[in-house]
């Protein structure tokens, strides 16, 4: 699925002096400072849900606190079903709206700034880059797959997502909502925590595999096996911010493609279309040359005969601060338009909730 643009080959080019960079790069501190507290952001929301699970697993008899809707940004089964159901019925649904709201946030996030939500927002992606970030100090390195098994295994995170919009493309808009009112539809989210809280011995054997395999290969989960990357890479494709070297300043080094976690030939390539880039910004860290490599919109025609173009780069800082202001956005749309609480009386959750177990899946 990837879709690059390469320059001519590399060989006979003249060697070009290093015009070393003079501005030191700040893009990973941003991005992990980003991550960290976004991790931080979904740290409360568990516990803050964790607590109002209680409250009814415990009859009431202990400190209530309001429902966290941001924990339906964990459902995202939910929010395409509920996204297809707006576009069929013009109606926001009223069970797991915020789900709906956050997907289309992070979706409006991958068609302007790449795949950014994976590298800078996505918890998972975040333990994903420490794991492997862990491994390779371990192990002296992390493990690269040979190209003939990387770009089958690619495919896998999209036949899953297939699967996904196969399922959810045959159902009708009244469908979407009766799944949505059974009891699991009301308590998926409860049934999400409890797979976590009661893990059986074969679910963890399974994610201690995902976590042994996320320390030898750089974004295992992310590369291979997650559906909702791929979507938001495919949404990418649309992004007119990319990576874009400029084959003047670049002295031909290769620390760009060394040091991408997502394996591209970042030093082959006039810009990176690909949709595995996640605008992670470690290649523009890693480069040695001013200039030489940037992310940036696509160059402009300047008005001047002595420069033809100019890029219009957009830094670390800015993308940070359009990241917020999408996510801020869109809750605030929600909450100002009333769309972001599942409003179930109390009344109902105290019947479902001690009871989330026995509700298994509609469609089995
Ligand atoms: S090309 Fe650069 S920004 Fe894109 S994934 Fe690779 S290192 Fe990150
Ligand atoms: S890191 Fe990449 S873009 Fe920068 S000088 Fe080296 S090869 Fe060129």
């Amino acid at each position: 699925m990837s879709a690059v643009s390469a320059t001519p080959a590399i060989a006979g080019r003249a060697k070009k002096g290093l015009v070393r960079r003079f501005v030191p790069d700040r893009s990973q501190l941003t991005r992990q400072t980003v991550q960290l507290l976004f991790v931080g952001l979904n740290a409360c929301i568990g516990l803050q849900f964790f607590l109002w699970v209680r409250y009814f697993e415990h009859g009431g008899q202990c400190l209530y606190v309001p429902r966290p809707a941001g924990v339906e940004g964990w459902l995202p089964i939910a929010g395409l079903m509920n996204t297809k159901y707006l576009l069929l019925t013009g109606r926001v649904p009223a069970i797991h709206p915020a789900a709906m709201y956050l997907f289309l946030g992070f979706l409006l996030m991958s068609l302007l700034l790449k795949k950014a939500f994976c590298s800078w927002l996505c918890p998972i992606g975040t333990v994903s880059e420490y794991l492997w970030k862990l491994g390779g100090r371990l192990f002296r390195g992390n493990l690269r797959i040979a190209r003939w098994l990387d770009l089958p295994l690619r495919g896998l995170k999209y036949v899953l997502l297939a699967l996904f919009m196969a399922v959810i493309g045959v159902m009708s808009a009244d469908a979407l909502d009766g799944f949505m009112q059974t009891p699991y539809g009301l308590v998926v989210d409860v049934k999400m925590m409890n797979f976590f809280r009661e893990m059986s011995g074969t679910a963890a054997v399974i994610i201690l595999a995902l976590v042994l395999l996320s320390m030898l290969i750089q974004n295992f989960w992310c590369r291979y096996l997650c559906p909702y990357g791929a979507l938001l890479g495919l949404a990418s494709l649309l992004s007119p911010l990319k990576i874009r070297r400029d084959q003047n300043a670049c002295i031909d080094c290769g620390k760009c493609a060394r040091t991408c976690p997502a394996s591209l030939p970042v030093d082959r390539l006039v810009q990176v279309r690909s949709v595995e880039c996640s605008a992670c910004m470690a290649c523009v860290a890693a480069c040695p040359a001013q200039d030489a490599l940037q992310l940036a919109l696509p160059p402009r025609k300047a008005p001047s005969a002595a420069v033809r173009w100019y890029r219009r780069t957009v830094g670390p800082v800015a993308i940070a601060a359009a990241l917020a202001y999408i996510f801020l956005g869109v809750v605030l749309l929600a909450r100002a338009t009333n769309h972001w609480q599942t409003n179930i009386p109390r009344s109902v959750y105290m019947q479902l909730v001690p009871h989330t177990d026995e509700f298994s899946h509609p469609g089995m």
